[in-house]
């Protein structure tokens, strides 16, 4: 089967450039009915944390992106790990070396003097006269000649000469075993067969194509995707959006607008914007992938947010702004449904935070109206249009659009007046500011009565 993983380290949130990996690595599995894996790489202890395991699966759920196995814990595969490196040195592909830090230090500049790539310089590979009750490390015994191919789905073949690759350690002095060795060991037992990450891991591939050689494992492909820049062309930073995808969630975006966006921040598929899951799944490709950075624009994903909160189901939108309202402390029980509101609002806002901020008056009275909008619609010369419009609202049998146009329209004709004398002063009484979807349909959502008690209070 075809398999792909996410292998976040649990060192923070899951940012948008894990999430984009995430999505990739998802869609690759899914476009060829493969599985998924999730794997933390948590052998960090001191970095790695509960609350940032919990932040990444909880960024995964909210966007939809399951996996098919897993979670996976390095942290409790170190029986395992140590099993492949004690095969390693069975095998004569690892060794014991004992040079301590210093010493290295001083082979990487020896190398530099003679203008050679700094590594270790091997000292140990083949000795096999051990100190007693000295600290050593275990080494991988890199081959010295030859190349090493990585097939990159997004890169096209990278090729590495042996000659530029260290002896890299695979177990520290205290057995612990390093990062390019599980990854490596997991990749190979997990039966990955396409390996997705951020290309600030390119670097570390030949690594852990020889050791997977080594072990007689097969090699997976790879697709190492260019990362995040900011709008400023700098490395992705806080100020750009490289906060926790949940922060998304609380500041109003869909998953699937945020979903769409972060396909679309890496690859293209003609000038085709909008996707579904289901038409991501189709035409994602991994070999589509851009080959430079990708640069986040925050008013794209406004744009793509829009799109999504205009054209979705509106009692599927209304599931999500019911969370924004909760978390604004606007109950919701008594007024009208949700999704009235998505419909009415969704063309006047940017996100769904911004549509329950806007949709209070729906649902809560007020006691202080907008003091622009007051002194601009209210007062102090508005008197007779309110009492007249109120009059006629009251005299209403069908609470509905239609017939409050009416109303309005028959008020302002009646003072000879422009609908907007009469409308504005209205609309402040009853939403307590200058600006609300169309006054017919926002009176209609609010009941009858709410209206004429909020006109006798703008009255009073
Ligand atoms: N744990 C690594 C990271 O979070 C990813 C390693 C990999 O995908 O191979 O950067």
């Amino acid at each position: 089967t075809l398999t792909t993983r996410f292998a976040p380290s649990p060192t923070g949130y899951l940012h948008v450039g894990g999430a984009r990996t995430a999505l990739y690595s998802w869609l690759y599995a899914q476009k060829n009915g493969g599985d998924f894996i999730l794997r933390i790489e948590d052998t960090d202890i001191e970095r790695s944390t509960q609350a940032s395991v919990d932040a990444i699966m909880d960024g995964m759920n909210w966007l939809n992106l399951t996996w098919t196995h897993g979670p996976y814990f390095q942290t409790k595969r170190f029986d395992r790990y140590k099993e492949v490196i004690a095969q390693l040195l069975e095998s004569g592909h690892a060794y014991r070396c004992y040079s301590t830090a210093e010493e290295v230090d001083a082979m990487r500049e020896e190398a530099k003097a003679k203008g050679e790539i700094e590594k270790y310089n091997g000292l140990w590979r083949d000795r096999t006269d051990y100190p007693t009750d000295k600290p050593f490390v275990i080494r991988f015994k890199n081959p010295l000649d030859g190349d090493v191919v990585i097939k990159d789905m997004v890169k096209g073949d990278i090729t590495i000469s042996n000659t530029q690759l260290d002896d890299l350690i695979i177990a520290r002095s205290d057995g612990t075993p390093t990062y390019n060795l599980t990854v490596v060991v997991d990749d190979w037992d997990m039966k990955v067969t396409h390996v997705v990450r951020g290309d600030d891991h390119v670097s570390n591939t030949p690594k852990q194509i020889n050791i997977l050689a080594a072990l007689g494992a097969d090699i997976p492909v790879y697709a190492h995707i260019p990362m995040i820049l900011g709008d400023d062309g700098k490395r992705l930073s806080k100020r750009h959006g490289a906060v926790g995808v949940m922060q998304y969630r609380d500041d109003g975006y869909l998953p699937e607008a945020l979903l769409n966006y972060l396909v679309r921040l890496g690859w293209s598929h003609g000038d085709k914007e909008i996707f579904s899951r289901e038409e991501m799944i189709e035409l994602f490709d991994l070999k589509d992938c851009n080959r430079a950075p990708s640069g986040f624009n925050t008013d794209k994903l406004i744009w793509v947010n829009q799109h999504y909160m205009k054209t979705m189901d509106p009692e599927y939108v209304a599931e999500h702004l019911a969370w924004h309202m909760k978390d604004q402390g606007i109950n919701t029980d008594n007024g009208p449904a949700l999704a009235e509101i998505v419909k009415v609002q969704a063309d006047r806002v940017k996100t769904l935070k911004e549509m329950a901020e806007i949709s209070r008056y729906f649902y809560e009275d007020f006691s202080e109206f907008d003091p622009k909008a007051v002194k601009k619609h209210l007062r102090p010369v508005v008197k007779e249009p309110l009492v007249l419009v109120k009059a006629k609202l009251a005299a209403l049998t069908n609470w509905e659009a239609a017939p409050i146009h009416e109303a309005i329209n028959a008020a302002a004709e009646e003072l000879e007046v422009g609908m907007g004398k009469v409308g504005m002063p209205l609309r402040v009484a009853t939403t307590g500011g200058g600006n609300s979807p169309s006054l017919d349909i926002t009176l209609a959502l609010l009941n009858k009565e709410k209206v004429l008690e909020r006109i006798d209070l703008a009255l009073a």
